[in-house]
């Protein structure tokens, strides 16, 4: 069976000894009922991944001797950020789980013309760790070596004006009836950052189309059918990893 896999910092290690303690060392020794001789992966975000053999398991925390360094990097080649309006109920949830098994570098959640949805800012704040949890225990279980990150909530305007800082921004749009995504990615071979602007279950209004547009973002279509924004969002971000990334590739290979 795959070893169990939990993110670590770098001062949670001294010499050849990990220490875990918090939510890890409950879910180890309590729900996976791990203790002295069982080895789990402990992976250091954006740097290396270690196999450890647990040694010893206090009230709170415990102590793992590090075996050796594991098996390498499970992270696509492609940076991609989600940006995902808010959705109702525990849709973004779903939609953080599924990209981040997939490979998404980063989430930024914000509220758009139709979200239904609205955040005050300390509901947004409980939900953004809310969702920053779900992406880190997906990413420990689908190996990632690096830890996605959730942005705040923010605003559409403020999204398109950092937009320059990727290679390419996508702007995910069910009207859109000339540009194609698959047509987009193969001219975009060399794009190592990319920015995915998704919808919410009203769609985004045509004012917003048109500053994306104005901000230098692609308005594309994936295709002659409507997915629901829950779909919508995985279904790009798995377009994008298998046109320029890892994804369905052999596990191991680039
Ligand atoms: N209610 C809207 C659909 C919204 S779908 C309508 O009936 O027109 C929610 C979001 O998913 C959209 O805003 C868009 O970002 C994305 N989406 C869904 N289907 C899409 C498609 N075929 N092409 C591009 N984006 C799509």
């Amino acid at each position: 069976m795959a070893m169990h896999r939990f993110f670590i910092t770098p001062h949670e290690i001294k010499g050849d000894r990990v220490t875990i303690a918090g939510g890890d060392f409950h879910h180890i020794t309590r729900v996976l009922r791990l203790g002295p001789g069982d080895k789990i992966v402990a992976i250091l975000p954006q740097e290396k991944e270690f196999t450890v053999e647990i040694v010893l398991v206090g009230p709170d925390r415990l102590v793992g001797r590090i075996l050796g360094q594991a098996r390498p990097l499970a992270e696509p080649p492609v940076e991609v950020t989600l940006a995902q309006a808010l959705v109702k109920g525990d849709k973004f949830d779903y939609i953080i789980q599924k990209a981040t098994e997939l490979g998404v570098g980063q989430f930024i959640p914000f509220q758009a013309e139709h979200s239904v949805v609205r955040l005050d800012e300390e509901k947004a704040e409980e939900r953004r760790l809310r969702w920053q949890k779900i992406a880190r225990e997906a990413a420990e279980q689908s190996g990632r070596l690096s830890l996605p990150l959730v942005r705040e909530v923010t605003t559409l305007p403020e999204i398109f004006e950092a937009a320059g800082s990727y290679d390419l921004g996508l702007f995910l749009w069910e009207k859109e009836e000339e540009q194609g995504l698959k047509r987009v990615l193969q001219s975009a071979r060399g794009a190592r950052r990319l920015l995915l602007v998704v919808g919410p279950e009203g769609g985004f209004s045509r004012s917003e189309a048109a500053l994306a547009r104005e901000k230098g973002l692609k308005p594309v279509s994936l295709g002659p059918r409507i997915l629901r924004t829950e779909t919508a969002g995985p279904v790009a971000v798995a377009l994008v990893l298998y046109e320029l990334g890892d994804l369905g590739g052999a596990r191991g290979s680039d």
